[in-house]
């Protein structure tokens, strides 16, 4: 691993993560090589890891897939179990037991699921699962109900169903392609993907939801991006959730897709000794920023089965929020939330500042300890715009 100033966060440290001694360049910058020659078997882990006693045996019988690129496997530190892309990536026998809280589906997926690859959970949008394959099963994984469950690529008959059910719900305006990494289909898969959706009118965008930049981003490459952005607007979703993640190879790769256009969103997990301080939340989204990428949400980790060792408390999150609140800027701070196990939805959290309130006023104390208040006018004065009925149908 190589330490080097990098053009593309300045004078931040980054890594440019080199390939082992017996893998050419070419090799590890291709993202097929790296998808072939993904770590699977503990004999796999073995070339890359001292294993602990404990590591081994966790891969004895894993209830979740084991995989990891090559690439992402070298980010980890090779010695200590301790390291955070460690956790993300290692099986652990922590997985097997139950502590606190464990279900197979927390988001209550299935119940909004009307077609086998379509999760319709709120009314203007939907996620369309295009395969359940993942370059890197992450230990946190929240959909382990679907994905790894080596059915890849939707049927063509459940494919042209799944169409006509986003046809039909003239709602969608936006598509979350999802699932699984929709970056691991074939490029011209991908396109065609896109081209049908975009053939229903009333769909506004698509967003891409990917891990790719994070574990491969040697997927980001120009083919890929010039194919993508003849169908503008795609959003992208990424999953970067510590701030060594942000290599030099990866900074190359959100820079390809910013300079093409694409607006790229990052969605952090809460995950124990990984990424839970001011200081690491920080770091990652200030990189993040600075590459053109908005830190989106630092979601509480959710209590998908063999996760209770690596979720935190809901306390410590409001933490980690109150420290940066104020000290980050609001482009750099990411929303904090949580999805009620279940299927209830997105709850969001911010700092309660109010003291208290006397009638029209409102008391306030900021982050910095300024106080002030603020006097609404009275609800007689509150008007609706005139053009509100030109809009409804937007
Ligand atoms: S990339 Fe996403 S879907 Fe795949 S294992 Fe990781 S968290 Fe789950």
């Amino acid at each position: 691993m190589i330490y080097i100033d990098a053009v593309f966060t300045g004078k931040r440290t980054v890594y440019l993560l080199e390939p082992p001694p017996d893998v050419g360049l070419q090799d590890w910058n291709s993202w097929a090589w790296q998808s072939k020659n993904s770590l699977r078997t503990l004999e796999d882990f073995s070339k890359y890891f001292e294993l602990s006693d404990e590591e081994i045996r966790a891969f004895s019988s894993p209830q979740f897939k084991i995989q990891v690129t090559p690439y992402y496997a070298k980010l980890a530190d090779k010695k200590n179990p301790q390291d955070p892309i460690r956790k993300i990536l290692l099986p652990s026998i922590k997985e097997y037991q139950s502590d606190f809280q464990q279900m197979l589906d927390p988001l209550g997926e299935n119940q909004n699921r009307p077609h086998p690859r379509i999760i319709h959970r709120y009314p203007d949008r939907l996620l369309f699962l295009v395969t359940d394959y993942c370059s890197v099963y992450c230990r946190y994984c929240t959909r382990k109900h679907f994905t790894a469950k080596d059915q890849v690529f939707i049927k063509k008959s459940e494919y042209q169903t799944a169409l006509e059910y986003i046809e039909n719900n003239k709602n969608i305006r936006e598509v979350i392609l999802s699932g699984g990494d929709p970056l691991t289909l074939s490029n011209n898969k991908l396109f065609q993907v896109i081209e049908d959706i975009y053939k229903i009118k009333h769909v506004d965008l698509i967003r891409i939801g990917t891990r790719m930049p994070v574990v491969a981003p040697m997927r980001i490459e120009r083919e890929l991006v010039e194919g993508l952005k003849k169908f503008h607007p795609i959003y992208f979703m990424l999953h970067f959730n510590h701030p060594r993640e942000v290599t030099q190879q990866s900074a190359e790769a959100l820079t390809l897709l910013a300079d093409n256009g694409f607006p790229m969103f990052n969605q952090m997990v809460f995950l124990n000794g990984v990424n839970n301080h001011p200081v690491i939340v920080k770091a990652l989204s200030r990189r993040l920023l600075k590459l053109r990428v908005k830190p989106y949400y630092m979601f509480q980790c959710d209590p998908s089965e063999g996760t209770d060792h690596l979720r935190t408390s809901v306390e410590n999150s409001l933490e980690v929020q109150k420290a940066l609140w104020g000290k980050l800027s609001g482009l750099a701070m990411p929303n904090l939330s949580l999805d009620i196990p279940g299927g209830g939805g997105k709850v969001g959290f911010v700092p309660n500042f109010e003291t208290h309130q006397e009638g029209r006023t409102r008391y306030y104390r900021g982050w910095d300890g300024i106080e002030g208040e603020y006097i609404s006018p009275s609800e007689n004065n509150i008007l609706i715009p005139i053009d509100v009925d030109q809009y409804r149908d937007s």
